[in-house]
């Protein structure tokens, strides 16, 4: 579904990017995990293209991002394509980002309505669905407030849900939540997994990203030093620098 390759970014002199490539293809999840400032979030956000870059290729679903400009000053040369690229992967983020003037149904059906045109009776029903889901069909009408950690961030995962996304881009969905309202999130993305949806998740929660991902990619300082599958990396890490991230324990 997604796919990058070299892509290089920096901010400033600071090259945060060092020439990574990340595959997410259909039905598959891809965990990132690396130390505090390795680029993992950047990395998403170059994916959806919140983010410039320098060089590098992003495709999505075989269609290659197209630039204006080269070198520092590049930019996306296509605004539909931006919105078509944005709108399929949705992302969900640490500290949840609810509209906290809506109700959790409104919040999960806003954007359906006003970006995709859904018809608003549509979307409702299908919103309480999403809700259910996600084991909170109970609080469609209650504001995001009223929502202890886990259940706020449930209802940030069927919103992105709501936009039918191609994939799901995660944040470290669970380490802003105390750790047993973190077990109902990693319970719902276990699902998705089960789903055979595409998703590229950040984590520093090992135990998830062991669960549920199909590959697991290691970055160092802005290139990725290792990857393969969970068992592969977790159970036999290759690189001194990914044992030595691993028994620090992250
Ligand atoms: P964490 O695990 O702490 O979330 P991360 O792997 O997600 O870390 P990034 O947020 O991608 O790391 O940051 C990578 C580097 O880029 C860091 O050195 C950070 O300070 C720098 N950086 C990130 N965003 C910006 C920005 N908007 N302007 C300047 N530097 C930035
Ligand atoms: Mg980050």
């Amino acid at each position: 579904v997604i796919e990058i390759r070299d892509l290089h970014k920096a901010y400033g002199g600071l090259e945060v990017l060092k020439g990574v490539d990340l595959s997410a293809p259909k039905g598959h999840v891809v965990s990132l995990i690396g130390s505090s400032g390795s680029g993992k979030s950047t990395l998403l956000r170059c994916a959806n293209l919140l983010e410039d870059s320098q060089s590098g290729d992003v495709v999505f679903e075989g269609e290659p991002v197209r630039w204006r400009g080269h070198g520092g000053h590049r930019r996306p040369a296509d605004a539909a394509q931006v919105r078509r690229i944005r709108t399929n992967l949705s992302m969900v983020f640490q500290q949840f980002n609810l509209w906290a003037h809506l109700t959790i149904l409104q919040n999960v059906t806003e954007a359906p309505v006003v970006v995709l045109k859904e018809d608003r009776a549509e979307a409702e029903d299908r919103g309480r669905e999403l809700l259910a889901k996600v084991g909170i069909g109970d609080k469609a009408n209650m504001y995001p407030a009223q929502l202890s950690g886990g259940q706020q961030q449930r209802a940030a995962i069927a919103r992105a849900l709501a936009m039918r996304p191609r994939a799901l881009l995660f944040d470290e969905p669970t380490s802003a939540l105390d750790p047993e309202l973190e077990q109902e999130v990693v319970r719902v993305i276990k699902a998705l997994a089960e789903e055979g949806r595409t998703m590229v998740l950040v984590t520093h929660d090992m135990n998830m990203a062991r669960d549920v991902s199909d590959h697991v990619v290691f970055l160092h300082k802005g290139k990725v030093e290792e990857e393969g599958p969970p068992d592969t990396l977790f159970g036999a890490p290759r690189t001194e620098r990914l044992r030595g991230f691993l028994s620090a324990g992250q």
